[in-house]
């Protein structure tokens, strides 16, 4: 006999209450029901709405069945980087394989760090485009890594309420595992973690600091930044990092400036 899966009890409520759901641009209302629904069986209880198509709905209530109260609880944004401003670890969730130079994770790969990361007291979101064009490539900029669902590769492109019904159910079966990811232990147990927003800040001001020593001279910044978010995004930053990587910055633009300005400065 098979032993029954531990009821919704049994999960740790402070972990799961830190693992959110974002979808983003919804086009069928029906489809945020049924996620709700989804995640609702699966004992989680966030998801967060990016500018949905057609919201409120009445087809979101339908199709939201017993999970309404999510439902009424989601909070809907404007942008992908409001909904995940106090977040520490972001996964998209991309129909296409390798279609972004992310770090890829399979569903299982992705609950267990996940959680790992919930376990450890970060905010945790996971991210889902719409319907028609998935996530745009600016939004999975500003993912930590992709999860993509190892679905038939000709054929590959789940309903977006069934994919997020996947991600759901590895997510409870890590935390019905206790999953204790290996970045579950801070590595700087002093320092707190960089929230995404802290990050985003950093990552402007690095734009703005390559454009004033004309580190790119003429080619587009694209494919440099898109490295180095990728590299920022394995060193796992905390706040005081960020702060020490800014001061840097400051120095470097106030150094443009003067240089700009043919003084010698400290250059001389
Ligand atoms: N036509 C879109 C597919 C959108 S499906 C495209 O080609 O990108 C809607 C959303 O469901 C996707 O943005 C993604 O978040 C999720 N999804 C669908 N299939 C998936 C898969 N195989 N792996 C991971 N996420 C998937």
């Amino acid at each position: 006999m098979n032993t029954p899966v531990s009821p919704t009890d049994s999960l740790s409520p402070a972990t799961a209450a830190r693992l959110r759901v974002v979808l983003v641009g919804t086009q069928h209302p029906g489809n945020i029901g049924a996620a709700a629904r989804a995640l609702k069986t699966m004992g989680l209880a966030r998801l967060v709405l990016v500018a949905p198509e057609d919201y409120p709905a009445e087809e979101a209530y339908r199709r939201a069945a017993g999970a309404d109260d999510l439902l009424g609880d989601a909070p809907v944004v404007a942008t992908l980087a409001e909904a995940v401003a106090d977040c520490h670890l972001v996964l998209g969730c991309t129909a296409r394989s390798r279609r972004v130079q992310l770090e890829e994770h399979a569903p299982r790969q992705a609950a267990a760090l996940a959680v790992g990361r919930a376990t450890a007291g970060g905010e945790v979101a996971l991210v889902f485009g719409r319907e028609r064009t998935g996530l745009s490539n600016e939004e999975l900029q500003l993912c930590h890594a992709a999860v993509h669902i190892p679905a038939n590769p000709e054929y590959s492109s789940l309903n977006l309420a069934a994919a997020v019904q996947v991600l759901a159910y590895e997510m409870r079966l890590a935390l019905l595992e206790g999953a204790t990811a290996t970045t579950a232990e801070p590595v700087h147990p002093d320092e707190t973690p960089a929230s995404h927003a802290h990050v985003e800040g950093f990552f402007a001001q690095l734009g703005d600091t390559l454009d004033a020593i004309d580190f790119h001279k003429g080619r587009t910044p694209d494919s440099a930044m898109r490295k180095l978010r990728r590299l920022f995004a394995k060193a796992d930053l905390t706040e005081q990092e960020v702060r020490l990587l800014r001061g840097i910055l400051a120095d470097a633009q106030r150094m443009a400036r003067l240089a700009g300005q043919g003084g010698t400065g400290s250059l001389s």
